[in-house]
C-alpha cells in the first residue's frame, strides 16, 4: 500500500505541523518544530502570563511596559527617587555640619 498522503513528498514536510500533526520525526520536520518552540518560548518570556501590575514602576521596570499608567508610575517614581536622594544628601550635610563642631 502507498503513502499518498504521508510519502517523502508530502507537502507538510519541514513545517511544525508534519511534526505534530503527521507525528512525523524526519529532520526537516524536527527542526521546524524545535524552531517553533523556540519561538513560542520567546513569546512567552517577552509576554509574562501574569498579570502586568499596570500603574506601578515594577510594570514600568520589570514587565518593559509601556502604557500611559505605567509610564506615568516611572516618572512619579523617578521624581520621587530624585527627591529622597536630594532629603538624604541634606541629612548627610547637616550631619557632618554637626560631626565637625569645634570644641
Ligand atoms: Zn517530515
Ligand atoms: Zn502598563
Amino acid at each position: 500500500m502507498s503513502e499518498p498522503v504521508d510519502g517523502p513528498d508530502a507537502p507538510w514536510h519541514g513545517t511544525a505541523g508534519g511534526y505534530t500533526n503527521h507525528k512525523c520525526r524526519c529532520g526537516p520536520c524536527t527542526t521546524a518544530h524545535s524552531a517553533d518552540c523556540a519561538r513560542y518560548a520567546q513569546n512567552r518570556a517577552a509576554l509574562p502570563t501574569t498579570e502586568i501590575p499596570h500603574g506601578t514602576e515594577n510594570g514600568y521596570g520589570n514587565y518593559r511596559c509601556r502604557c500611559e499608567l505605567c509610564r506615568e508610575a516611572h516618572r512619579v517614581d523617578g521624581r520621587r527617587r530624585r527627591e529622597l536622594r536630594k532629603q538624604r544628601v541634606a541629612a548627610q550635610q547637616t550631619k557632618g555640619k554637626k560631626r565637625v563642631r569645634s570644641e
